[in-house]
């Protein structure tokens, strides 16, 4: 290794140590899903975004075998060479009427979704204002297109139309997208879709929402911008079918003109190998399930009210989530890492959340209830919260 790799490895990675910054990465023995195995231990799980538990669900994975069989395991090339299949065009054609929207398309991840999507139709000519709590994959899009990046209060609505008026007054700029989560993972406090639609409307901005962590929980599993019933008037609904959908992508919906334009020049698109087809066959499955069975979304919520009601009950600060996402909110980044490990050695696996994911000082415990959680199990979760709250001195 080169000395000066060496060098910043070594400083870098001591000192993320010393701050107790270092995050190390469990492994899991088995599927994803309620319970989860981790050096041989069985723990109740609220730290994944398998919303529905549709990541170890028999029909996806039936549906994922069957395209196995059918197409192969990989698509063989990207999709402008010759890696769209039927199955592809299927997904997007589904996700469209799902959405509420003409067209969609398809990308490997939510990650790179973003990326390809906002570099693909701003550049340095243009302008980005962007709520200040976005998700990363949306600043590195905006800092890929090049376009001049202005932070939006969390949420505030008046910041946004005077950003958005300054820019425009400015003459500096073609065109301006506003950009924001549709849910905001960290506190689950949901975008306001109706006020963003005013202010976009009334200023000329491309309206852009990711919905990674609304999709399949808003909206009768539809999404945050179906939700508010403005899926005509958002131009990019973002969304990942990672999470709610349990398998692994990114799309975005929106016009037809919009969709055949990212389909030309989003990078991630052009240039990286398409979903598998038992990736693609297994999404298909999970938005059949949504559209036809509430079931899950309803379990869902009557899980996260629960969870929120009785761990409020006890005394913890759990935020101000509109959603299934509870947060714990402790403050200090020590002490929330030692809550997050006492609770692991009791039986709960909830992960620490600090900076630089959140901001300094307001470290917290994630907890992701989901469909597949019984009510036994959640009862047993909170029993370790109290016992460790009051161990710690948190409640
Ligand atoms: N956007 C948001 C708001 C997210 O929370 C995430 C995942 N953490 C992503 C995009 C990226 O999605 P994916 O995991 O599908 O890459």
């Amino acid at each position: 290794m080169s000395k000066a790799l060496d060098s910043f490895l070594s400083r870098n990675l001591d000192e993320l140590k010393s701050k107790g910054l270092y995050n190390e990465i469990d492994v899991l023995e088995g599927a994803n899903g309620p319970k989860i195995t981790i050096r041989g231990r069985q723990l109740i799980n609220l730290s994944s975004n398998n919303y529905l538990g549709l990541a170890n669900d028999a029909r996806l994975k039936a549906a994922a075998v069957e395209a196995t069989e059918k197409y192969g395991v990989g698509a063989g090339a990207v999709r402008t060479i010759n890696g769209t299949m039927d199955i592809h065009t299927e997904l997007e054609k589904k996700l469209a009427r799902f959405k509420g929207t003409e067209a969609a398309i398809v990308f490997q991840s939510g990650f790179n979704c973003n990326m390809g999507a906002i570099s693909a139709v701003m550049t340095k000519n243009d302008a980005i204002l962007s709520d200040e709590l976005n998700h990363a994959s949306i600043i590195d899009g905006c800092r890929l297109s090049g376009a001049k990046i202005i932070r939006v209060k969390h949420q505030d609505m008046e910041d946004l139309r005077e950003k958005a008026k300054e820019a425009k007054l400015s003459g500096l700029y073609e065109k301006i997208m506003y950009i924001s989560d549709g849910v905001f993972s960290m506190d689950g406090d949901v975008a306001n879709i109706p006020g963003i639609v005013e202010v976009c409307k009334e200023q000329d901005l491309i309206s852009y929402i990711d919905d990674a962590h609304g999709s399949g929980v808003m909206g009768h599993g539809a999404g945050t911008v179906k939700h508010f019933g403005h899926a005509k008037d958002i131009d990019f609904q973002m969304g990942t079918l990672s999470k709610a959908i349990g398998v692994v992508g990114g799309y975005v919906a929106g016009s037809q003109d919009l969709i055949d334009w990212l389909k030309v020049r989003a990078r991630p698109f052009l240039f990286s190998t398409s979903l598998t087809p038992a990736n693609a066959a297994a999404c298909m499955e999970a938005i059949r399930i949504m559209e036809e069975d509430g079931s899950l979304h309803d379990k869902l919520w009557e899980n996260g009210r629960f969870l929120k009601a009785e761990l409020k009950k006890l005394g913890f600060n759990i935020g101000n989530s509109e959603t299934p996402i509870t947060p714990v909110i402790i403050g200090e980044e020590t002490l929330t890492q030692k809550f997050s490990r006492r609770l692991i050695e009791e039986g709960v696996y909830a992960k620490s959340i600090v900076f630089p994911t959140v901001p300094m000082g307001t470290g917290r415990v994630r907890n992701m209830p989901t469909a597949a959680h019984s009510r036994e199990m959640l009862e047993e979760a909170l029993r370790i919260y109290e016992r460790v709250g009051k161990e710690l001195g948190v409640i």
